[in-house]
């Protein structure tokens, strides 16, 4: 065999456990399904139109996301899913060898692009209330910071003091990661992107906006920012289709969106309700799941998943421990998650 760089040889591929199941509340996706207005364009799409390329860099896209932002069409990227901005953006700001630091727990890819794009890593713990550390994280001094609020897997969000204070002593980029801020109550992050040189938002359509089978994920940034990003991901990102129902779905869709985000949360607390009766105590969240500590939690969904029930089980994440993860969606769902976990705790 050929072999590969050496940097890369032991890196595992990442391989989601994708197996169907009844009920599958494992990725956070939206259960509710998929907005009318994306489903008419799926109906109405030419054949023709796919044995074309789509236009370079989503222009149609781009143009909506601005409007609905209130920023110019530059100051937006697009790409296939938001792994694939913050996957460029590493690429882009990051020199091979560099750090790229985050808080723990968060989002498991990124340690994953980090080690593809050949940089170091730096975690910082969190506090005990879940907020960022800010001047531990300070102390890093890594050229790239990546936030996550709210946080994947935790659902907690991060305090404003502490993000505004990380920006504004940032030695490089700050990277904030809102893919659930469809979810949370407060106000988010993207004033940071329209007004900060060195802050990049990324979003994405995979969540409540019911589009992850599609690929589409965002960002705003100074368009200077922005400039060096489209050019660590290439053109042709996004497909024909991917645009055009992602562009519906804004246009038309946003109130079918914002219902089932709402619902979502509705059920959430009732899910957490449901687990606290239960002598379990999920951790505050403002995002479409709940974080469970349970001691063994990788053998609880295992036997979960014998009952058809799909959840996602964490090790030893740092201030919390074991963990289940699990997604909040249409009660029947949850309702057959719950006795799942009821016969597979005993
Ligand atoms: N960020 C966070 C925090 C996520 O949880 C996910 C999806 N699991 C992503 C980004 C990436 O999602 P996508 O590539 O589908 O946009």
């Amino acid at each position: 065999m050929i072999p590969s760089r050496a940097s890369f040889r032991d890196i595992p591929l990442y391989s989601p456990s994708k197996t169907p199941c009844r009920v599958d509340l494992g990725d956070n996706t939206n259960l509710f399904g998929v907005a009318p207005a994306a489903e008419r364009v799926l109906r109405e799409s030419a054949p023709a139109l796919l044995s074309r390329y789509p236009r370079g860099y989503a222009p149609d896209l781009r143009g909506a996301l601005a409007a609905r932002v209130g920023v110019a069409p530059e100051a937006v990227t697009t790409g296939c899913g938001s792994d694939d901005v913050l996957d460029s953006a590493l690429r882009a700001f990051l020199e091979p060898g560099e750090v790229l630091a985050f808080h723990v727990p968060t989002f498991v890819m990124m340690p994953l692009f980090a080690r593809v794009n050949g940089l170091r890593v730096r975690q910082v713990p969190p506090r005990e209330d879940f907020d960022l550390d800010a001047e531990a994280l300070l102390a890093t001094e890594a050229k790239v910071l990546y936030l996550c609020s709210p946080n994947n897997p935790t659902g907690t969000v991060l305090s404003r003091a502490a993000v505004e204070r990380v920006v504004e002593r940032a030695p490089g980029l700050v990277i904030i990661d809102e893919a659930y801020a469809d979810f949370a109550r407060g106000p988010d992050f993207m004033d940071l992107a329209r007004t900060r040189p060195n802050v990049l938002v990324t979003r994405t359509f995979s969540k409540a906006w019911g589009l992850a089978g599609m690929r589409v994920g965002w960002g705003v940034g100074a368009p200077a920012l922005v400039a060096e990003l489209e050019k660590a991901r290439g053109p042709y990102k996004l497909t024909t289709l991917a645009e055009a129902m992602a562009v519906a779905v804004l246009e038309e869709g946003s109130d079918w969106v914002a219902a089932r985000a709402a619902l979502a949360v509705e059920n959430r607390e009732r899910l957490r309700a449901e687990l606290v009766a239960l002598g379990l105590s999920p951790l505050p969240s403002e995002g479409n799941f709940l974080l469970v500590p349970l001691p063994g939690a990788v053998q609880v969904a295992e036997r979960m998943r014998e009952r058809d029930v799909n959840v996602r089980a964490f090790q030893a994440l740092p201030g919390v421990g074991d963990a289940l993860r699990i997604g909040s969606g249409p009660w029947p769902l949850l309702e057959t998650a719950l006795v799942a976990l009821r016969e597979s705790l005993r």
